[in-house]
């Protein structure tokens, strides 16, 4: 039977599904569908065809037999922590995460009695030491923000196993185009779809996905907690992902470039790249990350906050955003954004000083992001007026 207004025709591009609720034929038919007898929509907190479409694609990307979309990438965790957790359980967690996601764990959820404790996770001994005692779930990053130390997943995912906690990795620096979390044992995998995933800084949503039976439940939660999508946002993701590995391919390939002529900037103190001989991990992100070492850098000026301060009133093609993973280069200040509410001793023993510049690199052409750099580094390097 054709389509009252469409005929024969159909859209080639997904429609956006903007409705808030669904009609449907009688009672058995709601039935069928809160049974799971048959797939279908009936109010959008819950579920909607667009957050479908995206998390079918997401979870065919990651490997995964599920994904849930959430209203950001906080809400993807917030609603896998809950799901998981229960007053008097404990969490393991890098002490690198982004800053938000430390005070969920630290702040929020110890409100309901949930203890999180937080360690060196490239120190594997310590894990191991950690695991002494039970614990729900560890909580990483591949890459994490913003001095980009690299976990070990499959280490992570042999300590984990032998004392039944769930590993958790978020995947948001390197997204599924240079790992995919779960192909090396992870059992989580969470990614804010607001960086590189949807990619032109104008969506705000996360995804939790796996393979276990995880996936309704953490769903529920989400239902519950209102942590839920909206269908344009999840329209725009899904759209977004259609190009990331194009993106990130030409924006890692930027960022291995602008890394090495970084180092022979004069104004430039230090510079932290995966793809650099001397990060830490260099070995490990070889092995780990297929070749390519993220969009991601930072960069020391030796100026300290005045620098940084005369590198963005100069480079303004290099605009000071605190987010990442546009598909154009922009910049950051972590100890003025995401980790502003950090104290002063954690962030010296991170290594986050006054001069650090955190770069999301992007795919425009090479010359364009050098031309606007070396304006800014120009400037950053002169006394003030
Ligand atoms: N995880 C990482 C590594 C992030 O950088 C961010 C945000 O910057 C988040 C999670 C949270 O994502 P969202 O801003 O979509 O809530």
């Amino acid at each position: 039977m054709s389509d009252p207004i469409l005929g024969p025709s159909s859209p080639l591009a997904a429609p956006i599904y903007q409705s808030s609720v669904y009609t449907l034929p009688d009672l058995d038919a709601i039935d069928r569908i809160y049974n799971g007898q048959e797939s279908g929509f009936i109010y959008a907190r819950d579920h909607h065809p667009n957050a479908k479409l995206l998390a079918d694609e997401l979870a065919k990307l990651e490997g995964a037999t599920w994904a849930v979309i959430a209203g950001s990438g906080m809400a993807a965790l917030t609603a896998t922590a809950l799901s998981l957790a229960n007053h008097g359980d404990r969490i393991l967690a890098s002490d690198k995460l982004y800053g938000r996601t430390t005070q969920l764990l630290g702040q929020e959820l110890k409100r309901f009695g949930v203890r999180t404790d937080f360690l060196n996770i490239s120190d594997l001994s310590a894990v191991t030491a950690a695991l002494e005692q039970p614990a729900k779930l560890l909580i990483v990053e591949t890459i994490s923000n913003p001095l980009l130390r690299v976990a070990d997943i499959p280490a992570l995912v042999e300590i984990c196993r032998a004392r039944r906690c769930l590993l958790l990795v978020d995947n948001t620096f390197a997204t599924p185009t240079l790992v995919k979390p779960l192909d090396l044992g992870a059992d989580l995998v969470m990614e804010s779809l607001t960086k590189m995933i949807a990619g032109h800084s104008d969506v705000t949503l996360g995804a939790v996905c796996g393979r276990n039976d995880l996936g309704q439940r953490i769903s529920q939660v989400r239902s519950i907690w209102g942590l839920s999508s909206s269908p344009f946002e999840c329209w725009l993701a899904a759209r977004g992902l259609a190009t990331l590995t194009l993106r990130m391919h030409a924006a890692c390939d930027n960022a291995a470039a602008l890394a090495d002529w970084l180092a022979t900037q004069p104004s430039v103190q230090r510079i932290v790249y995966p793809g650099r001989a001397d990060h830490p991990e260099h070995a490990l992100v070889k092995r780990l990350l297929g070749g390519r070492f993220g969009n991601m850098l930072c960069f020391e000026l030796a100026g300290g906050r005045e620098a940084v301060n005369r590198f963005m009133q100069t480079a303004k093609g290099i605009p000071f955003s605190p987010s990442l993973g546009d598909v154009f280069t922009t910049c950051s200040h972590p100890v003025s954004t995401s980790h502003r509410y950090a104290d002063s001793a954690e962030r010296a023993r991170q290594g986050i000083t006054d001069g650090l510049i955190r770069l999301s690199v992007g795919a425009e052409p090479l010359p364009r992001i050098q031309e606007e750099m070396t304006r800014g580094l120009h400037a950053s390097l002169a006394e003030r007026e």
